[in-house]
């Protein structure tokens, strides 16, 4: 027989806790199911752990309203909460008068998007601000900043729990189907069973998509493609000459290999953008001399072998190579027909920002 619950949301990443947080908190009984034998060691543990502003994201897109929304929300969820974070800011730099446009165009965006606070900056004030960095002009973007994600993936499951919610680490969704009774979903594991849920939200990330296709009943034309994007970081050894987060102008896929900062104040370089074919996050040490490249362009100071190798992130992404990056995909009852199922694809940048805010439409996507 299998067991009857209420919710499962599947995947504890930083998007899958927020949302069990979200249910538990609206007096659901939520299970939230783990593959791994810890929460948040794919994506939400391999990014650049920056609350991004919302400037680039295209107009009315749901990256762009739950980045906005999702920013505000979370620095006061921080704050309430202590999870260490610092409104650090960013500046965008171009370095030369080709990428002028593009500085304006982010800045447009940016205030098209709700981003109110963005302040053009000449090629005086760019050096004032960071004398280390070579440019023409900059925006600063004061109300972008950075977070520990493991720590904010922390509070959410403490918060989710203390209303009742549990996880459940080493549990792999395996397989499902819809039925007339509910979501039956087959957990592997230690201890394999079978559960039938009114509520199943699949955030399972990376695998979002090869998990939907062996859900039974899930129309698979609703499903999107899986492809994969690894970004590497090279950390900075030697004390950081930077004050704020550096971006350059970049393509709109991408944001560029940019300068982050963490909250111990080492300095990181990336991620850089490859297409990959599986998921595999060996660091391949070939990419370094466009690192070099890249990044003395805006800061010519780099000496050699002030770069070290770091870690790498792979975006779950839903398209492939020479198009455009989409939107989050967010497919609740009405977009593929099944009761009671949320299932979340592509959730890269800015995920992590967003993480309440798309927490609350999946909620209202189920109300
Ligand atoms: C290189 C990079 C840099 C980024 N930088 C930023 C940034 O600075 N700011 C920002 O806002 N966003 C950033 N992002 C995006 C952000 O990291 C993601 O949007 C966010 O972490 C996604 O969280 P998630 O919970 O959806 O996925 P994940 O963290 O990948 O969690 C999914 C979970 O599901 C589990 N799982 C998978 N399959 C199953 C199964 N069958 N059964 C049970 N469990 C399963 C996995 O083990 C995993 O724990 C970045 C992303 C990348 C790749």
């Amino acid at each position: 027989m299998a067991e009857r619950i209420d919710c499962a949301v599947i995947g504890a990443g930083v998007v899958g806790l927020a949302i069990a947080r979200r249910l538990a908190q609206a007096g659901r009984e939520v299970v939230i199911l783990e593959a791994e034998d810890a929460f948040g060691t794919h994506t939400s543990a391999r990014n650049s752990e920056v609350i991004h502003g919302g400037i680039y994201y295209p107009t009315g897109s749901l990256k762009a309203k739950l980045c906005v929304i999702g920013k505000k929300v979370l620095y006061r969820y921080c704050a309430e909460k202590n999870v260490n974070h610092k409104r650090i800011g960013k500046v965008i730099v171009a370095t030369d008068e080709t990428q002028l446009d593009g500085l304006k165009k982010y800045q447009r965006q940016g205030e098209v998007n709700g981003v109110d606070d963005l302040k053009s900056l000449n090629r005086d004030e760019l050096a004032a601000l960071e004398p280390a960095v070579l440019g023409v002009a900059g925006v600063l973007s004061p109300s972008t900043g950075i977070i520990d994600s493991h720590g904010l993936m922390l509070a959410y499951l403490g918060d989710a729990e203390d209303r009742g919610a549990s996880l459940a680490l080493k549990s792999p969704v395996e397989s499902g189907r819809i039925t007339g009774d509910g979501i039956e979903l087959s957990v592997g594991g230690d201890e394999s069973m079978a559960i039938v849920c009114n509520t199943v939200v699949n955030s399972a990330g990376l695998h979002a998509q090869a998990l939907a296709r062996r859900i039974a009943g899930i129309p698979p034309e609703t499903i999107p493609p899986t492809y994969y994007a690894i970004g590497h970081y090279y950390t900075l050894t030697g004390a950081t000459p930077f004050r704020h987060l550096i971006y350059p102008v970049a393509g709109r896929n991408w944001l560029g290999v940019h300068v982050t900062l963490d909250l111990g104040g080492r300095c990181k370089f990336g991620p850089d953008f490859g297409w990959i074919d599986s998921i595999d996050y060996t660091f391949n040490t070939s990419r370094e001399a466009a690192f070099y490249e890249a990044i003395r362009r805006y800061y010519p100071g780099l000496q050699d072998g002030q770069l070290q190798p770091g870690y790498t992130g792979i975006r779950p992404k839903i398209h492939g190579p020479g198009t455009e990056a989409p939107d989050f995909m967010i497919h609740g009852p009405q977009d593929h027909g099944v009761k009671g199922l949320v299932n979340l694809y592509g959730i890269e940048s800015p995920g992590l920002t967003s993480s309440l805010a798309i927490a609350d439409y999946v909620y209202d996507l189920l109300d």
